[in-house]
């Protein structure tokens, strides 16, 4: 079933770029979407309209059972591309964050700190501070804290990109694994073609002036391997 959509969006930002045309984009349940396109495609600006980040211009996100954006906040996980984490505070802190602004008292939150970072393999590092951990570490934890809310979606704008080959490598086999585990809507944005075929379900391709989609590729099937 479908779970969120965006119907007949398009997005002129105020100096006049129009960003996105005529979008129409249905996310499933269960379902690893990958936004797949050149730079300055509307990818980023499609993810942060259905986060409820950006408003449409015109056209709405239509979520299953009906409610505002703000109605689903708490359903949402998002991780930047940048970690953004607090370097002050202890990775389970980091991951507390989300938590602490929806008024979570910080030991009713410890049992959904220890199980998010369990999901990415950081369990032992509840006690570091960012500036200890390598720049894919600094990713899971960033990944760990969007799970914090146990989000039914978790959208992902090119979380990958900044890091090192063989660290993303890993990072895309871990992601698949999470998903499994956890058990979330996923979509994800990517200039990767590579990306985009090992890790979705669905690839939409968007070009650029104006944004928009121009093919879904359905990727159920395992790629063929000699
Ligand atoms: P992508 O994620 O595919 O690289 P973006 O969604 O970031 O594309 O951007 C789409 C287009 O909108 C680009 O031309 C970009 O320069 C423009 N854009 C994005 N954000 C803004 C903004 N806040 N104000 C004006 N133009 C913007
Ligand atoms: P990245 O997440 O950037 O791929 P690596 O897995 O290459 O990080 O690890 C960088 C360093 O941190 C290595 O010395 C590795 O042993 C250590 N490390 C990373 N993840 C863990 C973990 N879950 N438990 C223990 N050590 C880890």
């Amino acid at each position: 079933p479908s779970l969120v959509a965006l119907e007949g969006v398009d997005k002129t930002f105020a100096n006049g770029t129009v960003a996105l045309s005529g979008l129409d984009l249905d996310i499933r349940e269960n379902e690893f979407v990958s936004l797949l396109g050149p730079s300055g495609c509307g990818k980023s600006t499609a993810l942060r309209i259905l986060a409820g980040l950006v408003a449409p211009s015109t056209g709405r996100v239509a979520w299953a059972g009906g409610g505002t954006g703000e109605d689903h906040r708490g359903e949402i996980g998002f991780v930047f591309q940048e970690p953004t984490l607090m370097p002050w505070a202890s990775v389970a802190d980091n991951v507390f964050l989300p938590l602490r602004l929806r008024g979570v008292a910080r030991a009713r939150a410890q049992e959904a700190i220890d199980a998010s970072l369990a999901l990415v393999g950081l369990s032992k590092f509840a006690h570091a501070y960012p500036r200890e951990l390598s720049g894919g570490m600094k990713m899971r934890v960033s990944i760990a804290r969007a799970l914090s809310l146990r989000p039914r979606i978790l959208l992902m704008d090119e979380p990958f990109a900044a890091l090192d080959e063989i660290t993303r490598f890993k990072l895309n086999d871990d992601l698949l694994r999470l998903q499994q585990e956890f058990g979330c809507t996923i979509v994800f944005v990517t200039h990767s073609v590579y990306e985009s075929v090992y890790l979705s379900t669905r690839i939409v391709v968007m070009a650029a002036r104006p944004g928009r989609i121009v093919a879904e590729i359905p990727v159920e099937e395992p790629i063929p391997r000699d």
